[in-house]
């Protein structure tokens, strides 16, 4: 566990101290024992040489009230001994009732050294007592007795506690005083230190971007102090620098990943998507464009993605797949590659979407297959015609008429669709020049029911035009828009059997104005209808009718070239309805 600096420095300190106080006051106090008991032998000694000198003199005659009245003075037990252990007289007991006090360790070693020192139990009063006894020794030399003093260990001890508690007293006191310098030293020592680290702290939550000096007092700067100060600062410029080259590279792909129309998604190895750009939501319609923290399951729930990015995580090896989803009819190619560089299992996952590139490519071949078979028809038609001839019909005048009738059919015919072909890429490229000037749409309709007006009739068609005169103008060039409601009124009456009807509207819409051709014919199937727009594209049902294919193809790039848009709704045999929209004048 960690502790603070401060801690770190004021606790060892702290505690090498005491012990070393602590060792002090018991060297103290075991040395100041020794001292006292000493001096209090040295003591008694001295007492217990005066009172011999005293006690040898023959003349002296010592009474028991004497002994008593010396140990009261000195405040010490006197014991006299004759040489043969009896006791004579005792301050503090009636001789009579001791023992003989010959093997006394006292007497047995002022016997043997000429002082005896003892500190043990007392038979006669029963506690602990300290002992010095010398010989009294007449003035020939000869032991004549021995004198004892004692004191009681108590006594001594009492002193002796008094002191070490003194010592203790005086060692708590120290220790504490030691205590509040050593933690006011560890925080004088650390307020740089918690500084800075309050400092860092703020930086760090600012993105390294705001001046993070601490502020410290003069006494508070040392050379480490400076030092480190110095090489943070140099620190945090570079980080700071570094997270703004960071920054901009993290912008700018977050910015292609953003603009990009390829789906872009890494996930990782539970199959949790980290990171997902837009285009993968609109690419697949997803309503739901929050992926990041999903499983790729989850999100993608066509079972191909799910098996690409399996395969990749566990063969470690790019992965390509085409796949189809329907009913929304995309086609997207999946390409998955594991990306062991941000972490293991994490693999990147690509998705590009063919829907458009399909179609073209659909488009183009059928426009070839359907050119061929517009061209085969009076190609091979011709090709039987001038056989015929050959084969002896010229020499007979009226059926070689008729065939170079028919030859000459089938050439307008080819030639008709050579012409519109060349208009379509004409008006494809920008080449016709379009005249616009405003334009009534009740004449334009009029002007086709005029052109094709017979010819709806022989088909047994009833022609309404349901327009108002003052309808507002639009911006067109007439005779393009005539063609556009001519091609649309044509196809109405050539794709409408005998009784039924072609409506011609025209109506102001927002700005514009929307034509709309409506008949009651044979309709269009619906997976048709996307498609009747493009190059040569007819139904099945239209495939023996005289046409081309390329007639809504030129009106949708007339009515585009207008700044306008053109669709079909129909119900099949229910009847069809071409809408257009064209920008008022
Ligand atoms: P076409 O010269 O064959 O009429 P278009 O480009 O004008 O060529 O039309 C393309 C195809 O669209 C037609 O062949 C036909 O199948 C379908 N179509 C166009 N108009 C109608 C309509 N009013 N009713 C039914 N089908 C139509």
């Amino acid at each position: 566990m960690s502790s603070s600096l401060r801690s770190r420095i004021a606790i060892p300190i702290i505690f090498y101290l005491s012990i070393v106080m602590i060792i002090t006051g018991v060297a103290t106090t075991l040395y100041l024992n020794h001292l006292y008991l000493d001096s209090t032998y040295k003591n008694l000694l001295s007492n217990a040489k005066i009172l011999a000198s005293l006690l040898a003199d023959p003349n002296t005659q010592v009474t028991a009230e004497d002994i008593k009245h010396w140990s009261d003075s000195l405040g010490e037990r006197i014991t006299l001994i004759d040489r043969s252990g009896i006791v004579i007289q005792d301050s503090h007991k009636d001789p009579f009732q001791m023992d003989n006090h010959l093997n006394r360790p006292e007497i047995q070693q002022a016997i043997k050294e000429g002082i005896g020192f003892a500190q043990r139990h007392s038979q006669t009063l029963g506690i602990e007592m300290v002992y010095v006894a010398i010989p009294i020794q007449s003035n020939q030399g000869q032991i004549i007795g021995y004198l004892r003093i004692a004191l009681p260990l108590q006594q001594l001890r009492n002193e002796q506690k008094s002191l070490i508690g003194t010592l203790i007293a005086s060692l708590v006191v120290v220790i504490a005083i030691t205590m509040l310098l050593v933690i006011h030293t560890a925080r004088h020592a650390t307020r740089p230190l918690e500084e800075i680290t309050r400092s860092i702290a703020k930086l760090s939550s600012a993105g390294f971007t705001s001046d993070w000096k601490p502020k410290l007092s003069p006494a508070e700067h040392s050379i480490e102090i400076d030092h480190l100060i110095e090489a943070f600062d140099y620190l945090t410029e570079q980080i700071h620098a570094q997270i703004q080259a960071l920054e901009q590279e993290r912008n700018k792909i977050s910015a292609v990943l953003q603009e990009m129309t390829d789906g872009v998604l890494i996930i990782d190895r539970e199959g949790v998507i980290q990171l997902a750009n837009p285009a993968v939501a609109k690419m697949l319609n997803l309503s739901d464009q929050n992926f990041i923290g999903k499983t790729i399951s989850q999100v993608l729930s066509h079972p191909q993605f799910v098996e690409s990015w399996q395969r990749t995580r566990d063969s470690k090896e790019t992965q390509t797949s085409l796949i189809e989803i329907q009913p929304k009819k995309l086609y997207i190619q999946c390409m998955t590659a594991p990306l062991e560089t941000i972490a293991q299992g994490t693999i990147l996952m690509l998705l590009q979407n063919l829907t458009r590139q399909r179609y073209l490519e659909t488009v183009r071949r059928d426009f070839i297959s359907n050119i061929s078979h517009e061209l085969r028809t009076p190609l091979a038609s011709l090709k039987a015609l001038t056989e015929t001839l050959q084969e002896g019909a010229l020499d007979d005048p009226p059926a070689a008429h008729k065939f170079l009738m028919q030859i000459e059919k089938e050439v307008d015919s080819l030639s008709h669709m050579v012409s519109e072909l060349l208009e379509l890429s004409r008006i494809e490229s920008g080449q016709v020049p379009l005249r616009l000037k405003p334009f009534s749409p009740y004449e334009i309709l009029q002007k086709a029911v005029d052109r094709l007006g017979i010819q709806a009739d022989r088909a047994g068609l009833k022609v309404v035009i349901d327009c108002d005169p003052n309808t507002p103008q639009v911006l067109a060039d007439p005779s393009r828009l005539e063609q556009v409601v001519g091609n649309l009124f044509h196809n109405a009456i050539k794709f409408t059997p005998a009784g039924g009807q072609i409506t011609l509207s025209a109506k102001p819409q927002n700005g514009n104005v929307l034509f709309c051709v409506a008949d009651s014919g044979i309709g269009i199937p619906p997976e048709d209808l996307p498609r009747i727009f493009e190059r040569f594209y007819k139904t099945d049902r239209a495939r023996a009718s005289g046409g081309t294919g390329l007639g809504l193809a030129i009106a949708k790039h007339v009515v585009e070239a207008h700044g306008g848009y053109i669709w079909a709704e129909s119900i099949e045999s229910q009847g069809s309805k071409f809408f257009f929209v064209i920008p008022q004048a």
